[in-house]
């Protein structure tokens, strides 16, 4: 069985006035994968999600997106071609409902002057519904987006990426300040949300990440310290000297 390649990353470098953030990294995730990067602080890894996702462009080397050249992209068109990229702090619309958040996400619903001037049709409702569900808010629809608890607007910023159906979904530390339950959900939540697409999560909590990765790449000063399942990661001695003995 032979997997279909989503991202090839190779020798990806970037320079910030001649510290290497990123050195000559190797990354390749596969359709309906699950990888978690993992790494003390300062080892690249939100700099390797703003690269591939165009916030910041590369010194040198490459990121395929199936056939597609991500280096030269600018950051819209990444997101276009099907890149959603969550970042650590939600960005949600306090004041719109769950509801009104979750439709001016869907990918028609932004009207050539950015306002909510399309019909609520009934295949936006159901793919809305279906988000809603998917994201644990089914019954919160109506509710102020800034009266939810931090992790509901965790969950919510998911859904909006969800709702354009990106092919590669990157999460940085999505769990960060969430309760014990709020992380079993999410971790079920991101383990749904893995079939039929490419994950990329950054995650600290090793009872998470456990939970959840398939395979784990361990970042260490901006290079791949180790690669694996959970079990050969957590074992090998490179990565509990530099990152899990702490
Ligand atoms: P991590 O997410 O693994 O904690 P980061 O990717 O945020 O690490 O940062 C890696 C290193 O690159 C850090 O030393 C950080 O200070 C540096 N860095 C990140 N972005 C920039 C930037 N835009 N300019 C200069 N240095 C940066
Ligand atoms: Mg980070």
């Amino acid at each position: 069985m032979s997997n279909e390649l989503v991202l090839a990353v190779e020798d990806l470098t970037v320079s910030f006035d001649g510290f290497k953030a990123v050195d000559k990294l190797n990354l390749y995730v596969e359709k309906n994968e699950l990888r978690v990067i993992i790494g003390p602080n300062g080892a690249g890894k939100t700099t390797v999600l703003d690269l591939i996702c165009g916030r910041t462009k590369a010194t040198s080397g490459s990121i395929k997106f199936k056939d597609i050249e991500l280096t030269k992209y600018p950051e819209y068109k990444i997101v276009q071609v099907g890149v959603g990229r969550k970042f650590q702090t939600p960005s949600i619309y306090e004041n719109l409902s769950v509801l009104e958040n979750l439709e001016i996400s869907f990918p028609r619903g932004r009207g050539v002057f950015g306002s909510l001037v399309f019909a609520r049709t009934q295949d936006v409702v159901d793919r809305i519904m279906e988000i809603a569900e998917m994201i644990f808010l089914s019954d919160q629809l109506e509710v102020q987006a800034g009266l939810l608890s931090h992790g509901q607007k965790q969950w919510l910023e998911i859904g909006m990426l969800l709702i354009q159906d990106p092919e590669l979904l990157m999460l940085d530390e999505p769990v960060a300040g969430m309760s014990v339950s709020e992380r079993e959900k999410t971790a079920e939540l991101l383990n749904r949300i893995s079939q039929g697409r490419s994950v990329i999560v950054i995650e600290h909590d090793m009872e998470f990440v456990k939970r959840i990765a398939h395979k784990v790449t361990v970042l260490h000063q901006g290079k791949l310290l180790a690669e694996g399942n959970m079990d050969a990661v957590q074992s090998n001695p490179k990565v509990i000297e530099v990152y899990l003995g702490h």
